[in-house]
């Protein structure tokens, strides 16, 4: 499905990082993928797991430093000559900023919540979108706690919304060029950054309890469908946000 397709992958901190499973499956129908990792302490990580990987590329890239970024797409372009896809799965917030009020949100983590996890969506596509010169794919990750309170989410849930309304208007800008801007809304799964929310294990076994299809969803599920989103047989779909929760999202009471 994705033969002769490249693509880069911001966000795989470990093997059970949502970017993984993303790249995994894609992997599987052929892509080749150029990862990105941020910081020295998840060098050996990624490089390990790109290495499980064909004719894959690693390059550092901290999205807070813009020549970062610059020298990561230069690399893509070197390596590749071009893109086909992007999938941006990466989100921060200060951990004393996921427990208590929302409203003791500090400016700075407010600033840095937003800009970690909503503006670098922008910030890669712009990047990306000179690369993709037979049109694109890009995929970002949200969550529920952009569309209603989540205890604990707090500012992250303002900035999944500030990411939500940037996928419909990079999609709406980018359109033109053939690259389609979507979001897949996950529900919750145990990774490493979900750690840093206070009770994500209430929260598991809540959505697990309550979701129509009475569990929980796996990387894997995320995987497949950002596959389905980067493929070709999601040509006319973009700007949308794809639930991909065990339908927990639809219930009222
Ligand atoms: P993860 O910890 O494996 O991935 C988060 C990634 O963000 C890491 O690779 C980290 O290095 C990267 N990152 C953080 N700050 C960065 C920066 N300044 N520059 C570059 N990269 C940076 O956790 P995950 O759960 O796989 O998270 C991936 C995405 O999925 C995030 O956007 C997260 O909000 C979203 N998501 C997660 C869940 C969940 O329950 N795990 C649910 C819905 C959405």
């Amino acid at each position: 499905m994705l033969k002769d397709k490249i693509g880069m992958i911001f966000g795989v901190a470990n093997k059970r990082s949502i970017a993984w499973a993303c790249a995994a499956a894609c992997a599987e129908h052929g892509a080749k993928q150029a990862f990105t990792y941020q910081g020295e302490r998840l060098k050996e990580n990624v490089e390990k797991l790109a290495g499980e990987l064909p004719d894959s590329l690693v390059v550092p890239c901290d999205v807070t430093n813009q020549a970062d970024v610059d020298a990561a797409f230069d690399a893509v372009k070197e390596r590749y000559g071009r893109l086909d896809y992007l999938i941006h799965s990466i989100a921060f917030a200060p951990k004393e900023a996921l427990e208590g009020e929302f409203v003791t949100t500090t400016r700075e983590a407010f600033r840095t919540a937003l800009e970690i996890s909503a503006f670098s969506l922008t910030q890669v596509s712009l990047a990306a979108a000179p690369l993709m010169t037979e049109g694109g794919s890009i995929v970002t990750m949200t969550y529920y706690g952009a569309e209603k309170v989540v205890s604990n989410y707090n500012v992250m849930g303002v900035a999944k919304a500030a990411l939500e309304a940037s996928t419909r208007y990079l999609a709406a800008d980018l359109g033109k060029q053939n690259i389609r801007v979507n979001a897949i809304s996950a529900g919750p799964i145990n990774t490493l950054s979900a750690r840093g929310v206070k009770n994500m294990g209430t929260l598991l076994g809540y959505v697990g309890e309550k979701s129509p299809l009475k569990r929980n969803v796996t990387a894997s599920e995320v995987g497949n469908t950002a596959l389905f989103l980067v493929s070709d047989l999601a040509s006319g779909i973009t700007g949308e946000n794809i639930h991909v929760d065990c339908g927990y999202n639809i219930m009222g009471i």
